[in-house]
């Protein structure tokens, strides 16, 4: 088993000397960044803030999402804040010295709204009980003026933070001020702030100026110099054809292949189980589901095209991928034709990537390395 071991390591260390493309992990927490340092991650290039908002934080945002005024939206801000700082600082010291791409919040919306129908029922118990319906009533309406039938193409992603006041301001904030504790204690923090669902550079221009003001104050308050990244994910049709006026105010793009094959396909990710999809693949219309693999000729042109529309506006503008095919052996290899500079997966395929990204590279250089 020893010699196994050292056989692995020998492969690993020829693939990362070799390979082009850096890899990172998705993790949003720091237990799961430390294992990914520990299977080689160069960087977080992923970290889904939604995912800290789940448990006793739901409750918080929710109240953001239905304040009815300043007040109750700036109470809810003000709890919110330390946590999430606390959550970054963490995360930055578990990853200290490399890259954290931290994405603002990015959840369906009604995960974080009170359920229609059971509502609904209350309030009508509530009627006809005589009770006063008042508060019901009006949480009632507010969660039907938010409702939507398809919530994946709905109120998500920058939609979110430009529609909710002080969202991703706060979060900002909180990566902004972990930043600047994080150096004050020492520690060598890279954060790297990433706006989702992005379909216009206007979305972005917007979100992107509030970030830079807060980022500037925290650095006056601080002391301390902040070299906070902002950039966008490329994960909307729309986002890769108009690539070129995106990157004027982006300093990185991140493919989100998951919503990109989604929104290219036509296909709900959420659904890959319907029965005419195994009927598409027993058919052979598709060999692999192209939520696992990369489909080159569709959604991999628009990343093509994404890569070289952005470069073309900003020379040297850094380029990853993080859905799910960032830890995929073929897509991992197509990533590195169209010269991205990393991908990013899920900490245990980690090793996988690695060693893709170093066959890809040898490939295209004709070595036997296979
Ligand atoms: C994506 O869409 O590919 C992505 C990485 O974001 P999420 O999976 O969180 O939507
Ligand atoms: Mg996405």
């Amino acid at each position: 088993a020893d010699e196994l071991v050292k056989a692995v390591h020998r492969v690993m260390t020829f693939a990362d000397g070799e390979r082009r493309l850096k890899v990172r992990a998705n993790a949003d927490n720091a237990e799961d960044a430390a294992r990914a340092r520990r299977f080689g991650a160069q960087g977080i290039g992923l970290c889904r803030t939604e995912h800290m908002f789940l448990g006793d934080r739901r409750e918080l945002v929710e109240r953001l999402i239905l304040a009815e005024n300043k007040q109750e939206q700036e109470e809810a801000l003000e709890q919110l804040l330390p946590l999430q700082k606390g959550d970054f600082v963490e995360l930055f010291e578990a990853m200290d010295g490399l890259p954290v791409t931290v994405r603002l919040i990015d959840p369906p919306l009604h995960e974080f709204l009170p359920d229609l129908t059971e509502l609904s029922v209350k309030a009508a118990v509530a009627e006809a009980r005589g009770e006063d319906v008042s508060e019901s009533q009006r949480l009632l309406h507010c969660v039907q003026r938010l409702h939507e039938q398809n919530p994946m193409l709905g109120l998500r992603g920058v939609r979110l933070g430009l529609v909710i006041p002080g969202l991703f301001i706060m979060q900002v904030r909180a990566i902004a001020e972990a930043a600047a504790e994080r150096r004050a204690a020492g520690g060598d923090p890279h954060a790297e702030i990433m706006i989702p669902l992005v379909g216009t550079v206007q979305e972005l221009e917007i979100v992107r100026e509030e970030a830079e003001q807060v980022i500037r104050e925290v650095q006056q308050a601080s002391g301390t110099e902040l070299d906070i990244a902002i950039g966008t994910m490329i994960e909307l049709p729309r986002a890769a054809v108009t690539a070129g006026q995106i990157a004027e105010a982006a300093e990185f793009f991140s493919f989100g292949t998951n919503d990109l094959t989604q929104t290219t396909w036509g296909f709900s990710r959420d659904d890959v189980e319907a029965s005419f999809f195994s009927q598409y693949l027993e058919k052979g219309i598709f060999g692999v589901s192209p939520f696992e693999t990369i489909d080159r000729d569709g959604v991999g042109e628009l990343v093509r095209m994404g890569a070289e529309r952005g470069r073309a506006t900003r020379p040297g503008i850094k380029l990853g991928v993080c859905g799910e095919h960032g830890g995929d052996p073929d897509s991992v290899h197509f990533f590195h034709e169209v010269g991205l500079d990393y991908v990013s997966c899920s900490p245990f395929r980690i090793p996988v990537a690695r060693l893709e990204a170093g066959r890809a590279a040898t490939e295209s250089e004709g070595s036997d390395f296979r």
